[in-house]
């Protein structure tokens, strides 16, 4: 069953005079599940790719489908609220607030939210239990590692129970105890939990996380 169907998508940007073709007439199926991991050198749209299937970026031309919505077709505020309760987000940088505990910020995602306090406190607790940090539950950003933190901010994507995960770079930043740490939740995330998880990634090791590789070029798929 796919979970993502993209056809014919183009993603053209316009810099001053010129035109920069981002994407160039993709089609791509993701299976709900996979753990797919989108490799290429800089330059040649992967962002692009992951920030249309997540609904931040809007095509030029073709359709990108989640779940059957075909997300450019929604309005602002029907895409903050798609996203929100569909898509989880994982940055190279964590994007974690830093007067906030990190309790605090994994429940941000559900303030947006009807959940009551008692509610938001169950699903809060079993999201930093999954990513094994509940002991440090009351520990600000600056007082974690690296790794930490990113377990954190996974945490932070889960926490509204999304069934696509999307990652860009989410071991950029770190060593490698603490990528491998990384890697090996979001593929237990894919295998154990049934999350659709796509990462943006340049480094080979990583990838091999990953259940299927795909190599962008120049905006173009290769394999
Ligand atoms: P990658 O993630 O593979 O490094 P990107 O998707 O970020 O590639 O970028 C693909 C191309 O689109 C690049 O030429 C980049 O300069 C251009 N691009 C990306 N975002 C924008 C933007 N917001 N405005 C104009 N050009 C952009
Ligand atoms: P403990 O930390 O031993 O679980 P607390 O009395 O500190 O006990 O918290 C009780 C419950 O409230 C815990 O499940 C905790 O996760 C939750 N909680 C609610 N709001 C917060 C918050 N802002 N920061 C940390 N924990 C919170």
């Amino acid at each position: 069953e796919n979970i993502v169907t993209i056809r014919n998508l183009s993603k053209i940007y316009r810099q001053g005079e010129i035109n920069v073709t981002a994407l160039d007439n993709i089609s791509l199926d993701i299976k709900a599940g996979e753990f797919l991991t989108l490799m290429g050198p800089s330059g040649s749209g992967k962002s692009t790719l992951l920030h249309i299937i997540a609904g931040i970026d809007r095509p030029t031309s073709g359709e990108c489908l989640v779940q059957g919505i075909d997300v450019a077709k929604l309005n602002e505020s029907e895409l903050a609220d798609w996203r929100n309760q569909n898509v989880g987000f994982v940055f190279q940088t964590f994007n974690l607030m830093p007067v906030l505990t990190a309790y605090e910020n994994v429940e941000l995602p559900l303030l947006l939210t009807k959940l009551n306090r008692k509610q938001r406190q169950h699903q809060v607790n079993t999201a930093l239990e999954l990513v094994g940090l509940a002991e440090r539950k009351h520990h600000l950003p600056r007082q974690l590692s690296g790794g930490q933190e990113q377990r954190v901010a996974i945490a932070r994507a889960l926490v509204t129970s999304p069934n696509l995960l999307v990652a860009d770079e989410p071991t950029g930043n770190l060593d490698s105890a603490s990528a491998q740490e990384v890697l090996g939740i979001l593929q237990t995330l894919s295998k154990d939990a049934g999350k659709t998880v796509i990462m943006v990634t340049h480094d080979p090791k990583a990838a091999a996380y990953g259940s299927r590789s795909i190599h962008l070029e120049k905006g173009e798929l290769s394999k």
